[in-house]
């Protein structure tokens, strides 16, 4: 449910509009921060938690200087943190997003980036980028890619029509980078990690981009 910012009821952060003290919990430890990379996205599922699309852009997109200033304020706040993730959207729609990915490898935390794994990501550009950045960063960097089903069919159902066949070209080109450690397999809007390693089971063909 959306809440109302400008309401009466949440104008105090520490009181209630009662008079009471807001229930809180401490930060003591930021375990993994999350980056939301911007709400567009080259599909609009229909069952996507944020309503991307590519019209959407509600959040705009992150920079590689708001990305540093939070990973300066987490350093310096000694918040414990191993691991950044980004999400979007479609963070390979993010133009700063081969930068900031490196930006955030370099200061040594374990990165995981989830994608659709279409388009975006299987530009040259893109492809180029990630390998160099899985040369320096060797496991250091996930990559997990939504799959609604395994089943083409089912895919598209929740996906669009002609949102499989990428999927093949991404699982060829995956074999080469190596990166990708698993898939999110999202079932009735539940996410679960399957460990399914893709690297021993595509081919290595070249991708035609
Ligand atoms: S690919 Fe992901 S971000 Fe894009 S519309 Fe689908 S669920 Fe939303």
């Amino acid at each position: 449910m959306a809440v109302d910012s400008t309401s009466a009821l949440f104008v105090d952060p520490v009181m209630t509009a009662a008079g009471e003290p807001r229930a809180l919990v401490k930060l003591t430890r930021l375990e993994t921060l999350w980056f939301n990379t911007g709400t567009l996205c080259n599909i609009a599922c229909g069952s996507c938690y944020i309503e991307s699309s590519p019209e959407n852009d509600r959040l705009e997109y992150l920079s590689l200087d708001d990305v540093a200033g939070y990973l300066n304020e987490i350093e310096v706040k000694g918040l414990g943190t191993t691991e950044v993730g980004f999400t979007g959207g479609e963070p390979f729609m993010n133009p700063d997003i081969l930068a900031i990915l490196r930006l955030t490898l370099n200061a040594g935390y374990s990165v995981l980036v989830l994608t659709n794994a279409m388009r975006p990501m299987m530009r040259p550009r893109i492809q180029a980028g990630l390998l160099d950045l899985k040369r320096e960063f060797s496991g250091q960097l996930t990559l997990r890619v939504s799959i609604d089903h395994f089943d083409a069919t089912q895919h598209e159902e929740k996906r669009g029509p002609g949102t499989r066949a990428p999927m093949r070209c991404f699982a060829c080109w995956a074999a080469v980078l190596a990166a990708v450690e698993n898939y999110a397999c999202k079932t009735d809007n539940h996410s679960r990690a399957s460990s399914l390693s893709i690297a021993s089971a595509v081919s290595t063909e070249p991708l035609n981009a």
